[in-house]
Parts: structure tokens; sequence; C-alpha cells
């Protein structure tokens, strides 16, 4: 039995499903799931996204899946309310995870980091968590260079404002700004450092409106679609909410 989170499912054939999961061990990998959606007794309720799982597979010599035999959840994320913003949020890591992660590459650190996140991720409060995620991502795919300075003279920002940019990585100063950079303000680059900083359970304890960070909140989704070129569906439900 091994620790893992699942991403998704695809249905196939009768009953059966393709399960992606993410492995602490092993990185993300895509399993078949025999009879998952009748079989009850080794599945039942455990193939929801985002439910940690102690999942129990056979890789087979020269197949992509693994054929995948028992779930038992450690933790799902139905045990709490789910109303629409928590869907999205949660939908969100798992969409994040899925198209970041790459198959057999373990990522220890991302691991931890979605589980943290997911404890976080509740009815009243998903603002911080999806931003912490998402800065934290972009951040451990090396995907973002220091954010107290600018990418283009090494100046620090020094309270004022920065600006970010949908067609390269990092943050520039005025003076180095695009037309169409967009500005990150001096509270959200102040909040970018401390989430580098703190852990999400220290920042959790103060109000994080959906207003709050959500240039930062920007800045990390279009750094990951930059990377991913693509867009994130779930991104999308995310700033669709009114
Ligand atoms: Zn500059």
């Amino acid at each position: 039995m091994v620790e893992a989170i699942i991403l998704r499912t695809w249905p196939v054939h009768e009953a059966d499903q393709i399960v992606s999961f993410f492995t602490r061990d092993q990185g993300k990998l895509k399993g078949m799931a025999k009879s998952a959606a009748k079989s009850r007794r080794r599945f039942g309720g455990a193939l929801e996204p985002m439910t940690h799982v102690l999942a129990s597979y056979v890789e087979k010599p020269r197949q992509e899946l693994v054929r995948l035999d028992a779930c038992e959840i450690l933790a799902s994320p139905l045990s709490e309310p789910v109303d629409y913003g928590r869907a999205a949020a949660l939908a969100f890591l798992a969409e994040v995870l899925e198209e970041t992660l790459q198959d057999h590459d373990p990522q220890e650190a991302v691991f931890r980091l979605a589980l943290t996140v997911l404890h976080e991720t509740r009815t009243e409060q998903i603002w911080l968590p999806v931003t912490y995620f998402g800065l934290w991502m972009v951040r451990l795919m090396g995907w973002m260079p220091e954010i107290g300075r600018c990418t283009d003279c090494g100046r620090p920002f020094a309270g004022g404002p920065a600006y970010f940019e949908a067609e390269r990585d990092g943050l520039v100063c005025a003076e180095h700004r695009h037309p169409a950079a967009r500005a990150l303000s001096p509270d959200s680059l102040k909040a970018a450092a401390r989430m580098f900083r703190e852990p999400i359970a220290a920042l959790a304890v103060e109000e994080w409106p959906r207003n709050r960070a959500a240039d930062l909140r920007r800045f990390a989704v279009q750094g990951l679609e930059r990377h991913l070129e693509k867009r994130l569906r779930s991104a999308q439900a995310l700033r669709g909410m009114g």
C-alpha cells in the first residue's frame, strides 16, 4: 500500500475506470481500476478527486497503465461540506497537479504541499489556499525567479509595486515594465514573501477575502498557464465566481 492523492478518473468500458493518482514515492501514475464503479469494497468513495488514500497497485511489464487493485481512504474531501467555491478550489488543486506533474516523477515536496493545502481548503476559506498553492507550484516547478527584485535590472522593489506579464517569468520594476504588464501591489508582494516563509496554517488565522492578493493569484495562475501552454479550466471557474 502506498500513500497517494487521487487526481482524476475516466470511465472506460462498463464499470472500469482509468485513474490518475499522485503517489508520494513514485510520483503521478495512471492505473486501470477494474469494476471500480461497482466495487464498493475495493474503492468505495475513494476515487473522488483529491481523496488522500492508501493505494494498492501492481506495475505490469511493458504497460503504461498499472493495475489499481484497491484504495483505502485516509481523508476524503467529502467528509467536510462542499459548496461551489470549495468544489472549484479542489478542482484547481487537482487540475494543477494533473497538468504539472510528469508520470513516474516523484515530487515529495509537491505531495506535502498538496496535503497541507488540501487540509486548509474549507467552504469559507478558498482564496488563501488557491493562491498559496498556485504560487508554491510555480516555485517548486522551478518557474519562479526571485520575487523581491526586478528580473531585468536586479533592483529591489523596496516597497513599490512590481509588474508581471503573460509572456515571461518573474517580476519587473516600473522602469522595465511593458505597457501590457499588470501591477502586483506592495501588499501582495509582502503576502507572497510571507507565503514562501510561513506555513499556510499561520496565514489562515487572518481573513483572506476574494479581493485580497487577487493580483498575486493571477500572477501565479498566469505563470502556470504559460508553462503548461494551456488555460486551466478550474482557474476560469474561480475567476467566474462573483
Ligand atoms: Zn528593472
